[in-house]
Order: structure tokens, then C-alpha cells, then sequence
């Protein structure tokens, strides 16, 4: 773990130089560095590896060429794998790579870095304004896990009042195997999807568009590091095979859901659109914000001891607040602002990522650069901390009422929405996981 009291990338005293980056409440200061892909928009440049920061994004490859990073053969070394499409050749190599760099830049984001110095950085900054945005990973492997106790409660408790929290829950972090090639970047248009869904009291399944159409909020964690086929990865080293968060959106129809799911799970329902946001939060930028993990509850079995270490209670948790607006097509018209749907926290997760990790490699399998593994809907205890509408309007019995007078059990065509994350608490600098947004358009609109 990066010591915030010795890691100087995380010092809150220090400043960047860069419009936007020292604003309070800034996503992107100079403590957050996340990586992501751009190029410079309505052009044809090759998307590369850039580095949010403030209002700018720093060009890594542009960084290297200028110069800059000879002084640092390490930090060179990773920037060269920063002349990519995507962000896999950095994962791979590993976090030492990624700490050489992030120190590197660090440096030459920082306020102390001599005006003439800057200067010649500042080369290497493009506007996010003036840029667009990709998927930051080639996504060879997707699995969507169902950490959060209290949104699998709710549903549970939906379908099956009598159990619902299955006997396995507490001992297994349970996940189900999704569709890599439908992960899209915030921003992507959501195309409403059809499909065979089956009401309780129709005799037959109609196919046609969703008529429930839901999102789920969840934190997505990057592969860094793989492992070979059939080499477990010790919870205690699970951290090493991690390189950092994004906001992701796992698109669901619950009436496609609902018919599919047994025996084998979801399939259609989801695979259709998994939104990211763009800038990936290294692991390095949220030791400030970790946390013991969720306590369990008395009776609640102690983890088996391939998913128990001290270390991994003391600090498997994350201290980041997630929050879900929506905005219909009504209310932008009209010029009303997003509506929060709710705000919630990753603090209350029954299992940390590392536990997730060491859980997915025990039997063998081998997780690759740029994998990506999903939370499962964070949710919390009370109702305004529920993840998705199916909990939020309890299946449609409470809907939202929205500001100019609409009502939502489920999205309609033309509802945005958009989840934001950040991280704050005293002695360090908050960072924000930036924005992963989407909008949902009906099957004749695209054309
Ligand atoms: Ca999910």
C-alpha cells in the first residue's frame, strides 16, 4: 500500500499548475492522475493514453517525446507503453510500472516544477473540452459480481420473501460470466433492446422492446497484472493484480431478466450495454480512501481463509460515495436540472475486490490485462441508497415522482442517466471518478 505520509503523489499540500486541477471539488487534482484514451476531437489521430488532470489531459506519448521523462528510465519505459489504443501494454506491466509514472507526471503537474519547465509540459496538454473520449481497455474478459448485500437482499426478498438471501451468499462471492464485446464509454447512446419477456398471467412470451428497463451502479475494477492458467492468486496478492476503478453501468431488462434467468443466469438481459467512464482511478490514488471492510453482521460466517487476511479487512473497503441522476427528455426540454435518484457507498460492499480477484483465480482461471470485473449493483439499508429502479421503485410499486410532474418505474426512451463517484475525507485531497452517462433511445431512432 502507497503510505499517503510517504508517497509524495498524495501530499494534499501540493498543487498543479494546471487551470482547473487546484478548483475545490475538482475530479481530476493533482493527487487523482487517472488514465484513460482520447484523441483530439474530429480528427483522425490515433486515440492514445492520456492522464486527466484539471480541466486538461496530458498526452503521455506527446510527454515522452518532449523530453521530459529522460531523466527517469523507469518512468520512460512505462510512458512508451502509453502509445496505445488502450490502456492493456500499461496494465501489464504491472504497478511498479504504473507508480514510476505516476510519480514522473506527479512531478511535472506540481506547482514546484520551474515556469519555463512548465511551459514546455503544457505542450502536451489538450483540452478535455477539445477532446473524445474511448473505451480505456481492450475488455478481452467481463464478469459482473453481486457484492453488495443489501441490493442482493432486495431482490431476493422480491422474488423469494420466504429466502431471500440464498445459504451460499456469505460464503461465495458470487458472479456470472458477461458479454466483453457490448462494453461501451459514457456517452455511448443506449439502445433500448428486445427481446422475449413473459408477464405472470401471459400464457406465452411476446418478443419486442424492453418494457423495464433498468441501470444498475456499480464500481468496475481493472485488471492490471494477469496470472498464468491454473496459478491462484493468494488474496494476500490480489492487490498487485489490480490497476484501478471506473464507474460502470450494467443496462438491464428486468422483463427479459425475469423470463431468461433460470437456470443459468443472465444472458440477453444484459448483454446488450455495460457503460465505463472513461478515466480509470488507480489503486495508488485511493489509499487514502480505503477503509476496513463492512463488518459482518452477528451469525454471518467468518470468511473461508483463502478470503481472509488482515490486511484485506483492515483495508478491502472504499471509501467513495456514488450518486445516480436522471434526467428525462421532458426535463431537458423544460430546463430542469438532473433529478438524484440516490446516493450511496461503497463502503457497504460484503466483498472487497481483492477478495473478488483471489475468489475468480482460485480454481485456475486466468484473469488478463484489461479484464474487467464488476461490483454488482451498490446498494445500502435505506431506500435512497438503492441502485437500481427495480429496487428504488420496489419493482414499480413506489415510483419516482420527478420534478415537472412525471412519473418512473423504469426508463423511458430519451432518460439520461449518469452516475458520478468521488472520495473525500479530512488530511487528504478528494478526487472524483469523473462521469459515466448514457441515454437511452428506442430501436427506430438508430436507424
Ligand atoms: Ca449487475
Amino acid at each position: 500500500m502507497p503510505d499517503t505520509t510517504l508517497d509524495p503523489t498524495l501530499d494534499p499540500a501540493r498543487r498543479s499548475w494546471v487551470p482547473g486541477a487546484a478548483t475545490p471539488g475538482a475530479d481530476f487534482p493533482l493527487q487523482n492522475l487517472p488514465f484513460g484514451v482520447f484523441r483530439r476531437a474530429r480528427t483522425h489521430e490515433a486515440p492514445r493514453v492520456g492522464v486527466a488532470i484539471g480541466d486538461a489531459i496530458l498526452d503521455v506519448t506527446a510527454c515522452a517525446a518532449l523530453g521530459v521523462l529522460d531523466d527517469d528510465g523507469d518512468a520512460l519505459d512505462a510512458a512508451r507503453a502509453c502509445d496505445a489504443p488502450a490502456l492493456n501494454p500499461l496494465m501489464a506491466r504491472g504497478p511498479a510500472a504504473r507508480r514510476a509514472l505516476r510519480r514522473a507526471l506527479s512531478v511535472l503537474l506540481g506547482d514546484e516544477l520551474p515556469a519555463g519547465r512548465q511551459a514546455l509540459v503544457a505542450q502536451a496538454l489538450v483540452p478535455q473540452a477539445e477532446a473524445e473520449l474511448f473505451l480505456p481497455a481492450q475488455v478481452g474478459d467481463y464478469t459482473d459480481f453481486y457484492a453488495s448485500v443489501h441490493h442482493a437482499t432486495n431482490v431476493g426478498s422480491m422474488f423469494r420473501p420466504d429466502q431471500p438471501l440464498l445459504p451460499n451468499y456469505k460464503w461465495v462471492p458470487i458472479g456470472y460470466h458477461g458479454r466483453a464485446s457490448s462494453v461501451v464509454v459514457s456517452g455511448t447512446p443506449v439502445l433500448r433492446p428486445s427481446g422475449q419477456r413473459k408477464g405472470p398471467d401471459e400464457p406465452a412470451p411476446t418478443v419486442g422492446p424492453s418494457r423495464s428497463l433498468d441501470y444498475e451502479l456499480e464500481l468496475g475494477c481493472f485488471v492490471g497484472q494477469g496470472n498464468p492458467l491454473g496459478t491462484p492468486i493468494p488474496l494476500a496478492e490480489a492487490e498487485a493484480h489490480g490497476f484501478g476503478v471506473v464507474l460502470l453501468n450494467d443496462w438491464s431488462a428486468r422483463d427479459l431478466q425475469a423470463w431468461e434467468y433460470q437456470p443459468l443466469g443472465p444472458f440477453l438481459a444484459k448483454s446488450f450495454a455495460t457503460t465505463v467512464s472513461p478515466w480509470v482511478v488507480t489503486l495508488e490514488a485511493l489509499a487514502p480512501f480505503r477503509a476496513p471492510l463492512a463488518p459482518r453482521a452477528p451469525g454471518d460466517p467468518a470468511p473461508l481463509p483463502y478470503l481472509d487476511t488482515p490486511d484485506d479487512r483492515a483495508r478491502g473497503g472504499l471509501a467513495l460515495t456514488l450518486q445516480v441522476t436522471l434526467r428525462t427528455a421532458a426535463m431537458r426540454a423544460a430546463g430542469l436540472p438532473p433529478f438524484v435518484v440516490s446516493t450511496g457507498s461503497a463502503l457497504d460492499l460484503y466483498w472487497s475486490f481483492a477478495q473478488m480477484v483471489a475468489h475468480h483465480a482460485s480454481n485456475g482461471c486466468n484473469l488478463r490485462p484489461g479484464d474487467l470485473l464488476g461490483s454488482g449493483t451498490v446498494s445500502g439499508p435505506v431506500p435512497e441508497s438503492r441502485g437500481c429502479l427495480l429496487e428504488r421503485t420496489w419493482r414499480g410499486a413506489k415510483p419516482l415522482a420527478l420534478p415537472g410532474g412525471e412519473v418512473r418505474r423504469f426508463l423511458e426512451d430519451g432518460d439520461e442517466v449518469v452516475f458520478t463517484a468521488w472520495a473525500e475525507r479530512p488530511g487528504a485531497v478528494r478526487i472524483g471518478l469523473g462521469r459515466c452517462a448514457g441515454v437511452v433511445v428506442p430501436r427506430d431512432a438508430a436507424g
